[in-house]
């Protein structure tokens, strides 16, 4: 540099700036290798991960969306990739690896299009394109679910919990899906509407995942306050209240000065006549149950459990929203105020020992809109990875009824959607085609890990599954037991439609959005790492990003 040029620096010192082809490069390569992560997980022989964390607590799942989020990934465009998996979890709960294996071979796909010179601005267009038309190929091949059907709604049930920890017990835990999922699902002009919220997950470890049940209330994990209230209230009339059965001195006048003897008792009694009013309150409104969210003052207990009422304190807010759904009792916080109006039903109140806990068991509601699956397991290993399992089943099963269309699986449809792209392709011209065609390709990465993960040749398996598509027979797929191609439909591998919609839409989107990226700028370490200007991917950038070669 001569001495009279002064360099220019247009940003601070230490920070960090890759261009062009080389930040498209590293960011493909970065995306690639989270869904190299997961792809070995992909359907029923999928394998499973071990999770460590720094408290050195262990998980075993196979379930994309957990395995991303435990590996605290930082790189940007990596993040972009798990956003991915969260949208899809958020949105479906279920097919959390296929949108993230997807994404990752739209990229490498990308790339070998890049090294052909093909601008990223044709490949995107190709790719919009493409994920268009596969939307509409999708909707156009899907069939009709309705909450009738029983038998598809258990199959889809068992096709999410396949290749999982609760595999060998998904009839059980599918037909308690269903159910729990018909329960809380509301109908309107057709159409359903179902909060998965309104299903609890209790984990409880001791006996075996036989042992997992349905139950038509909620399960608190909370036992009675006072021993001499009953174990079990049928019939029972419900109050919730959300405000504590105290008298709380901040309520009362600021000082008391006591001079007298007497005046201490007055007090005392005075005390005592307010919680004995607040019991009377709860005896007069007829309610025999109490699920109270703050405290019960021991006095408080003694009356109520005079009454023969059960009672509970400081029941989670959650909880308490969920009881209300299912007994039908409205949440009151005024004691005085509660009326036989407010008072819920549930059949059965008590305390029951599960394992050496006692919990409280609202059960046998009327209609309830709200449920508890009680998850019983051998281990907290075990449970968790059953209820994970359990929760993309009730995923498929909801997004099932709300959307109204299912595919069949094993590959089948990816397949289908494959060919028909394709087929598209060739009223494109130019290089758009080829972007068209490229993701026509992507779709296949499907059958091919399916196939790998089952120790399958994926060469011949994709060949059998396009001849068997060219022979018209849709729901062609991969058994992944015996290699063989099979009519996924038949065999009652089926999937809500959604899950392949929202994957391939997630999946394209995040890898459109990384190919417009050709400048990655990372403010230095030490510069507190703050957000870099502009055109920056969702997500933040990390300070010091200097894992950007990967
Ligand atoms: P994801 O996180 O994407 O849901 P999974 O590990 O649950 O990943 O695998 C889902 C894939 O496994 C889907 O493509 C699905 O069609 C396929 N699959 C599920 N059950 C079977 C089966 N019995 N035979 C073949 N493929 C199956
Ligand atoms: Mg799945």
């Amino acid at each position: 540099m001569s001495k009279d040029v002064q360099p220019i620096f247009i940003m601070p010192e230490g920070t960090q700036r890759s261009t062009g082809r080389n930040a498209q490069r590293n960011n493909i390569m970065a995306a690639k290798l989270v869904a190299e992560t997961v792809r070995t997980t992909l359907g029923p022989k999928g394998m499973d991960k071990m999770l460590v964390d720094s408290l050195n607590d262990v998980t075993i799942t196979n379930d994309g969306v957990t395995i991303l989020e435990e590996m605290q990934i930082e790189h940007p465009a990596a993040k972009m990739i798990v956003e991915v998996a969260k949208t899809q979890e958020d949105e479906v709960g279920d097919g959390t690896t296929t949108a993230v294996v997807l994404a990752g071979e739209l990229l490498k796909k990308a790339e070998a299009l890049l090294e052909q010179e093909i601008h990223p601005t044709v490949i995107i267009k190709g790719y919009r394109i493409a994920a268009e038309k596969a939307q509409d190929i999708l909707t156009s091949v899907a069939e009709p679910v309705s909450v009738k059907d029983t038998l598809t709604l258990k199959k889809i049930a068992m096709t999410a919990m396949t290749g999982k920890g609760a595999e060998s017990f998904k009839e059980l835990l599918a037909d308690l899906t269903v159910t729990a999922v018909k329960n809380v699902s509301e109908e309107s002009d057709g159409k359903f509407y179902i909060d998965k919220e309104d299903i609890k997950i209790e984990k409880k470890v001791g006996g075996s995942v036989d042992d997992t049940k349905l139950v038509k209330g909620i399960v608190l994990d909370k036992e009675k306050v006072h021993a001499a209230m009953p174990r079990q209230v049928v019939g029972g009339k419900v109050a919730l209240i959300d405000s504590a059965i105290e008298v709380k001195s901040t309520e009362m006048d600021a000082k008391i000065q006591i001079t007298d003897p007497n005046q201490l008792q007055s007090f005392l009694d005075m005390e005592e006549k307010m919680l004995k009013d607040m019991v009377a309150s709860i005896v007069n409104a007829g309610a025999s149950v109490v699920f109270c969210q703050k405290g019960i003052d021991d006095l408080a207990q003694h009356y109520l459990a005079k009454h023969g009422i059960y009672a509970s304190r400081r029941v989670k807010k959650s909880d308490m929203e969920k009881l209300a759904k299912a007994t039908g009792a409205s949440v009151v916080t005024k004691i005085d105020d509660l009326t036989t109006k407010d008072l819920g039903n549930a059949g059965i109140v008590e305390e029951v020992k599960v394992g050496d806990e006692e919990m409280t068991f609202v059960s046998e509601c009327k209609n309830p809109k709200a449920v508890t699956i009680l998850v019983k397991g051998a281990t907290e290993h075990v449970i968790d990875e059953v209820k994970r399992a359990m929760e993309d089943a009730i995923g498929d099963v909801a997004s099932a009824l709300q959307g109204g269309q299912v595919v069949a699986g094993a590959a089948s449809v990816e397949m289908e959607v494959s060919k028909q792209l394709r087929k598209f392709s060739d009223s494109l011209s130019g290089r758009e085609q080829l972007a068209v065609m490229a993701f026509a390709d992507t779709m296949e990465v499907i059958p091919r890990t399916l196939a790998e993960n089952a120790g399958l040749d994926p060469i011949d398996v994709v060949t059998e599954l396009k001849a068997a598509h060219d022979k018209n027979r849709k729901w062609a797929g991969i058994n992944v037991f015996s290699g063989k191609v099979m009519d996924a439909w038949q065999a009652g591998v089926i999937e809500p439609l959604k899950i392949k919609t929202q994957a391939v839409s997630s999946a394209s989107e995040v890898a459109i959005m990384i190919l417009r990226i050709d400048d990655v700028i990372a403010g230095g370490p030490g510069e507190g790492g703050g957000m870099p200007p502009g055109g920056m991917p969702p997500g933040g950038m990390p300070p010091g990003m200097d894992g950007m070669g990967m």
